[in-house]
């Protein structure tokens, strides 16, 4: 938590479930990554987390966007971005939202089929495109899976037509998947696009581009490297691989620029037990799955809770949402411990939630209102 956030949540004692985003955070995370990776050009996620206050924050930082629909080309737009400064970098977009985007001035698309080059071609004539390949994201958190990318020869075939269809084949790009805990998936996928930049180039393809994706991981319950750790681990492969002939590199973070920025404070709602006798209480928060934190499915992504008994006497919980799904359950399996003294009325924080959070967020699901957010 930052300085900044505690004196918020002490001096405004805000409405609970509330989101609440330090932005000088977001800067210093878009300042570290910049610092680690000189030569990229980075594109931050919108999706992640579109705030126009971040959104602001990042153009005043000459930042790139990676916008994934035309409301976020548009949201872009209106923080002050330039038309060139913004990648449409979804795959599966809807013709109306090509030609907006077009309209508006943005020229640079992603696409993994020959369809989706196709509606580019007719729709975005003249456009950079770069192709996306299919890595495998092992060692993420929330892996992307086999929805994205398409197969080497495959992206060779399409990059091989794409200049005879009057599109201007600028790169390739891949995602090895969010919160990805390890540097070795980085290499891995280097090598695979960097073979197949290397062959179409000497084919006669007039490429230029490299994007990297996001992926970039942020400290929740468990440790993670370092980002100097992926920096060094990406400059040294892409070396490897282009020598002192390296082509543009573009990164996509989302989930790195925003997570630690912000953090949600919740308050207690129940703690009970099935049965006396359980060992395990159930500790249910006024937010939940359908309150914002969507990234719990699974039990993948695993937040760190604070309350204000921490240092006392832990015991074994599973922690759910306030609704009355049965899917609305955070953690259960995930061996999570909070202080035996938790009792209903307590507030708690939970931390790094400044991504993948607040949009997630249904509308009013049990009646509940969307995530409140507050922007510091
Ligand atoms: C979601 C997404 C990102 C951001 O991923 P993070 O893991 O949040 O860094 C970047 N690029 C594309 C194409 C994405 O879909």
């Amino acid at each position: 938590m930052t300085p900044k956030i505690a004196r918020f949540l002490a001096e405004q004692q805000p409405a609970t479930p509330c989101l609440v985003l330090d932005v000088d955070r977001v800067e210093e995370n878009f300042r570290a990554l910049q610092h680690t990776l000189p030569l990229a050009r980075i594109y931050y996620a919108v999706k992640a987390n579109p705030a126009h206050q971040i959104l602001e924050r990042l153009v005043g930082l000459s930042s790139f966007f990676d916008a994934a629909s035309f409301e976020e080309v548009s949201a872009c737009l209106d923080a002050g971005a330039r038309p060139e400064a913004i990648s449409f970098g979804n795959t599966i977009k809807k013709v109306s939202a090509i030609r907006a985007a077009h309209a508006k001035g943005v020229s640079l698309f992603a696409f993994d089929s020959q369809e989706e080059m196709e509606k580019l071609a007719k729709h975005a004539p003249g456009a950079r495109v770069y192709c996306r390949i299919l890595v495998e994201n092992e060692g993420a958190d929330w892996p992307l899976s086999r929805k994205f990318g398409t197969t080497v020869d495959n992206a060779r075939s399409l990059m091989l037509r794409a200049g005879e269809m009057g599109l201007d084949p600028y790169g390739l790009s891949f995602h090895v998947g969010s919160q990805q805990t390890t540097t070795r998936a980085y290499e891995i996928a280097i090598g695979k696009v960097a073979m197949l930049f290397t062959d179409l180039t000497e084919a006669g393809v007039n490429l230029r581009m490299m994007n990297l994706g996001g992926g970039f991981p942020v400290r929740y319950r468990d440790d993670v490297p370092e980002i100097d750790q992926f920096g060094d681990a990406i400059m040294t492969a892409m070396v490897e691989h282009f020598g002192n002939n390296l082509p543009e590199m573009f990164i996509e973070p989302g989930r790195f620029i925003v997570g630690d920025a912000g953090l949600v404070s919740a308050e207690v709602v129940l703690v009970c037990r099935r049965d006396p006798s359980d060992p395990v209480r159930w500790v249910y928060l006024d937010i939940g799955r359908f309150g914002g934190l969507a990234e719990t499915e699974g039990e993948a992504i695993k937040y760190a809770i604070a309350t204000p008994h921490d240092g006392t006497a832990m015991g074994p919980v599973a922690i759910a949402g306030p609704t009355c799904d049965g899917a609305d359950i955070m953690y259960e399996k995930s061996n999570y411990r909070l202080p035996i003294a938790l009792t209903s009325g307590d507030k708690v924080e939970l931390l790094s939630t400044g991504a993948y959070v607040t949009t997630y967020a249904s509308q009013r699901f049990n009646g509940f209102a969307p995530l409140a957010e507050y922007y510091l």
